[in-house]
């Protein structure tokens, strides 16, 4: 059994990683300061012996003793890291510097939460790790991706100068239950919307892509990165792309019943065109690729938010 840290624990990645870990007998310390978490997530866990809540800001620091920890925190979607930039730069520079920090301390090995918005606008597709990224520094996308890079530039630091174990994980577009209802991001909008027979809001043309990976398999190639020792970066994430317009169609197919329809909004500045990642690297090293077919995933998740709204499609 391992004490392990998870900071963004009661987030939506951060829960089900807590739940995986706590079922494989260890202690997780969830730090979390419920900007984009909820108790909602973490009530499963919470009269657990073997699970710890602390409700603190990463962009302070924290004396703790782990041998691991996962450093997730900081919002993802769009519509929460663009409420307040600077936050979202402190949480992920300074927020990762204390927790590498923590890990010199303790010796614990230390997994990044980085993500595909290293890669920006990407020029070259499908994205292999040793692509360096089209990113606008002065974008409405910076404070998330610069803070990410930078996150990147300390996690490597910490390895290179303080022998600090580290791995970094470079994850695409997650899905599943347990996201915000009002997330903003494009799985959460589409079956929110399609369950409340809401207009459907495709941004631009619907001609950009994504590739979805469903929680599950995000949580085990975390695990597996974690316990492999390699230090990345290391691209997580399903090579399944579709189009936006694709994704609402089968959401709707999905819906049986819904009377939502299609319309066009505004294209965000700086919207990724496409999105695809290369996962030689995970096959390779980690023996991971995902399991769940993008139906299957997306039939799990509406499941939930069917519960979660309280309404019954068909
Ligand atoms: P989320 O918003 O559901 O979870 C983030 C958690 O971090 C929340 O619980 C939030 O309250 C917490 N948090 C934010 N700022 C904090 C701070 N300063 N101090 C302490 N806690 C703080 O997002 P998620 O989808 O679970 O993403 C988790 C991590 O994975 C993030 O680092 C994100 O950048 C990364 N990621 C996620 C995706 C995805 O598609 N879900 C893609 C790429 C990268
Ligand atoms: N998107 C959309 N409608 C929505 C929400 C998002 O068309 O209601 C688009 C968004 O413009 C982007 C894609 O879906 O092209 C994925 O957006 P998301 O915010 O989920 O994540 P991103 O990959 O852009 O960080």
């Amino acid at each position: 059994m391992k004490t392990i840290i998870i900071t963004g624990g009661a987030g939506f990645i951060g829960s089900h990683l807590t739940k995986n870990l706590l079922e494989k007998g260890h202690y997780v310390l969830c730090i979390d300061n419920m900007f984009t978490g909820s108790k909602k997530n973490i009530a499963p866990f919470t009269n657990n012996p073997q699970f710890e809540f602390i409700r603190h800001d990463v962009v302070l620091p924290i004396l703790l003793e782990a041998e691991e920890i996962y450093h997730l925190a900081c919002p993802a979607s769009p519509v929460h890291y663009q409420n307040n930039p600077i936050k979202t730069l402190k949480t992920s520079v300074i927020g990762t510097f204390n927790m590498l920090g923590l890990a010199k301390r303790t010796r614990a090995r230390f997994l990044l939460a980085s993500t595909s918005e290293v890669y920006g606008d990407p020029e070259i597709h499908p994205q292999t790790e040793d692509y360096q990224g089209n990113v606008n520094p002065v974008g409405p996308r910076a404070c998330y991706d610069e803070g990410k890079r930078a996150a990147e530039t300390l996690t490597v630091g910490y390895r290179e100068y303080n022998g600090v174990s580290v791995g970094i994980a470079r994850i695409f577009n997650t899905y599943g239950p347990k996201m915000l209802p009002n997330d903003g991001r494009v799985v959460s909008n589409f079956i929110c919307q399609a369950l409340k027979n809401e207009d459907i809001t495709i941004y631009g043309d619907g001609s950009q892509t994504r590739s979805f990976c469903f929680i599950t398999d995000m949580v085990d190639g975390l695990t597996k990165l974690m316990d492999s020792g390699q230090p990345g970066p290391i691209n997580l994430g399903n090579p399944h792309e579709v189009t936006i317009k694709e994704l609402a169609e089968k959401i709707l197919t999905l819906i049986k019943g819904s009377t939502s329809k299609i319309i066009y909004k505004a294209l965000p500045k700086d919207d990724p065109t496409r999105r695809r990642p290369d996962i030689s690297l995970a096959k390779k090293f980690l023996q991971w690729e995902p399991k769940t077919p993008l139906e299957d995933g997306l039939e799990t998740t509406i499941a939930f938010f069917e519960e979660e709204l309280g309404i019954r499609n068909g």
